[in-house]
C-alpha cells in the first residue's frame, strides 16, 4: 500500500501547504516529519527568539495534525548531514513510498535534498517538491538574455505579469483523514524548548503559530492595508503587518497573503495600499532568487565584486556602541534597542542602522548581518542578506554609494515628534520634539546619553573616497576573479 511522507521544513502550517492537501488527497496512510537541526541554526547565528518561535509552532502544528489524523513525528537531526540520514531511515523503517515537501534555494538546503534524492535513488520512492515557500519561483523570470534580474524595477514588472497569469490559486485546506492521531514529536519539541534560553520578556511579545498568524492577517487587512503606503515609513505607528516572523517561519502561506491583499483590491479605498503591500512580498521573492541564483551570497561574498577590496573599519568599540544602541544619534540607537528589546526592527530602521554602521562607522556589513541574525525573530539569510548588501552599496540593485542617510534628517522626517525615539531612548525624555533629533545641542538635559561617536560631516566624501579606491584597485588588477558567480 502507498505510504506517503509530508516532510515539513519553513512551512509549519496546515492551510496553504500543497504537499500536504497533495499527499492526503490520495488514498492510503500519510505521516508527517520534522528534522531539528540544531547545529544549523548555531551555524547561521539563528536568534533564540526565532528558534523559540519555530519550536512553539511546530508545537501547535503537531496538535493540530494529531487532532486532524495525522501523526507527526520530530526527530532531532543535529544538522543536515544528520537531517539525510534521519529521512533516509524513516523512508525505508515505515516503508514510506512517497516524499511530499516545499522546495527550499539557498544552497545547503538544496545540497541537503539534493543528498536525500541521492540516497533514495534505487529505493524507488518518489519526492514531490512544491513552491509554496514563494509566489514565483526563483527560476521562473528571466531578462531577455536568460540571465536572472538582478534590479528589482525589472523584476518587479515580470513579476506582475507572471503573478497575472500563473499566480497560484487561493490556498486550500487539506482533505483530512479524520480519527486521532498521535503528536510523535511532542516529547522532543518539550526538550528542545526547554534547552533554550530566551528571555520572556521577548517571547511574552509574540505570538506563534498558525492561527496566531491568520489572525493578525485578518487584523492587518481590516485595519491598516488601506493606510499602508503612507504609514509604512512611520516607526512610531503600527503600520506595517508584522508578519516577517510568519512569513520566513511559514506559518503563513505567502499565497495566502498575497490573495488576501488581492481580494482587499476590490474595495477601491484599499487599492492603493495593497498595490504597495504586495510590492514588499515581491521583494521577498526577488531576495529568494537572487540568494539562489548567485550562490556565493550565503557564503559572505558581496555580490559587486570590487568591494571585496574595500577596507573596512575594525573598530570594536565603535561596533559595540551601534550594537548597544549607544552612537549619540537618537533614532539610530531607538532602533537599535528595538532590536533589543522586541527581536524586531522596523524597515526604515533596518536601512538606516545598516547604512549608518556601513557608510558612518564603515564596519563591515557582515558583522551586521551577523548581528541582526543573532537578534531578528525573522531572521531570514536570503531578506537579511539583499537588506544589508542593499545598505552597504554592495549588493544587486544597490543603493548608490554615494546616498549616505542623514540620521539626523531622517529621524526629523520619520518620527518628527520623537514619539518612537521617547519610547527606546528614555534618557532623552526631557527633550522638545525639535532637540531630541540632536541632542548634543543641549547636553545638560540629555543625561548620561552619548555625544555623536562619528559627526556626519564628512562621512559622504570619505566613503565615495573608499569605494572610488575600491574600484579603481580592482580595475588595474584587471577586474580579477571575474564574474560575480551567476
Ligand atoms: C538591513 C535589512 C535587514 C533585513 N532583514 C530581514 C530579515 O532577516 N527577515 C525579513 O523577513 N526581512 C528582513 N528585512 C526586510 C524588512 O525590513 C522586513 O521584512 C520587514 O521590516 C518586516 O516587517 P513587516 O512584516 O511588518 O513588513 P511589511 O511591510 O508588512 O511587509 C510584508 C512582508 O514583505 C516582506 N518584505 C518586506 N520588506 C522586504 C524587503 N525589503 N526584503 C524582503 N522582504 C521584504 C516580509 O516578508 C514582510 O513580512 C531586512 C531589511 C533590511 C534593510
Amino acid at each position: 500500500m502507498a505510504m506517503r511522507l509530508v516532510w515539513f521544513r519553513n512551512d509549519l502550517r496546515c492551510h496553504g501547504h500543497t504537499p500536504l492537501r497533495q499527499a492526503l488527497a490520495g488514498a492510503g496512510p500519510v505521516l508527517a516529519l520534522y528534522v531539528l537541526c540544531p547545529g544549523q541554526w548555531d551555524a547561521h547565528d539563528v536568534a533564540p527568539l526565532r528558534r523559540w518561535y519555530v519550536l512553539e509552532s511546530l508545537r501547535e502544528l503537531g496538535e493540530e495534525l494529531a487532532a486532524r489524523g495525522v501523526d507527526l513525528h520530530v526527530i532531532d537531526g543535529g544538522d543536515f548531514a544528520g537531517a539525510v540520514e534521519v529521512v533516509q531511515r524513516f523512508v525505508a523503517d515505515r516503508g514510506v513510498t512517497e516524499v511530499f515537501c516545499n522546495r527550499e534555494y539557498p544552497v545547503n538546503e538544496l545540497n541537503r535534498d539534493r543528498a536525500v534524492a541521492r540516497s533514495l535513488e534505487n529505493t524507488g520512492v518518489r519526492i514531490r517538491g512544491f513552491d509554496d515557500g514563494v509566489l514565483v519561483p526563483p527560476r521562473a523570470l528571466n531578462t531577455g538574455k536568460g540571465t536572472p534580474y538582478t534590479v528589482f524595477t525589472a523584476y518587479k514588472r515580470r513579476w506582475d505579469a507572471w503573478m497575472e497569469e500563473k499566480g497560484p490559486p487561493l490556498p486550500e485546506t487539506p482533505r483530512w483523514p479524520g480519527g486521532q492521531g498521535d503528536f510523535v514529536g511532542r516529547a522532543t519539541v518539550r526538550k528542545a524548548l526547554a534547552e533554550l534560553s530566551v528571555s520572556p520578556r521577548l517571547t511574552e511579545l509574540w505570538q506563534p503559530g498558525e492561527a496566531a498568524a491568520a489572525r493578525q492577517l485578518e487584523r492587518f487587512v481590516a485595519r491598516d492595508l488601506a493606510h499602508y503606503k503612507n504609514r509604512r515609513d512611520i516607526p512610531c505607528e503600527a503600520g506595517t503587518s508584522g508578519l516577517s516572523a510568519a512569513l520566513s517561519a511559514g506559518t503563513l502561506a505567502p499565497a495566502q497573503a498575497w490573495w488576501v491583499a488581492r481580494l482587499a483590491m476590490r474595495d477601491a479605498g484599499v487599492r492603493e495600499g495593497a498595490a504597495c503591500w504586495i510590492g514588499e512580498l515581491a521583494w521577498r521573492d526577488f531576495y529568494r532568487q537572487i540568494l539562489h541564483r548567485f550562490p556565493m551570497l550565503a557564503k559572505g561574498a558581496p555580490f559587486r565584486p570590487e568591494t571585496r577590496l574595500l577596507q573596512w573599519n575594525d573598530n570594536e568599540t565603535l561596533f559595540n556602541a551601534w550594537c548597544q544602541g549607544r552612537t549619540g544619534y537618537p533614532l539610530v540607537d531607538a532602533a537599535m534597542r528595538q532590536l533589543l528589546s522586541t527581536g524586531w526592527m522596523h524597515n526604515r530602521l533596518r536601512m538606516l542602522t545598516a547604512m549608518f554602521l556601513t557608510k558612518h562607522l564603515f564596519i563591515d556589513w557582515r558583522k551586521g548581518e551577523r548581528f541582526f541574525m543573532q537578534h531578528l525573530i525573522d531572521g531570514d539569510v536570503a531578506a537579511n542578506n539583499g537588506g544589508w548588501q542593499w545598505s552597504a552599496s554592495t549588493g544587486t540593485d544597490a543603493a548608490p554609494y554615494f546616498r549616505v542617510f542623514s540620521p539626523v534628517r531622517q529621524s526629523r522626517r520619520f518620527d518628527p515628534q520623537g514619539h518612537f525615539i521617547a519610547r527606546y531612548v528614555p534618557e532623552l525624555a526631557e527633550l522638545d520634539n525639535d532637540s531630541v533629533h540632536e541632542p548634543w545641542k543641549q547636553p545638560l538635559l540629555s543625561g548620561d546619553y552619548p555625544p555623536p561617536v562619528v559627526a556626519h560631516e564628512g562621512v559622504k566624501q570619505r566613503v565615495e573616497a573608499a569605494f572610488r579606491a575600491a574600484r579603481d584597485t580592482w580595475r588595474r588588477q584587471g577586474e580579477g576573479a571575474g564574474s560575480s558567480g551567476a
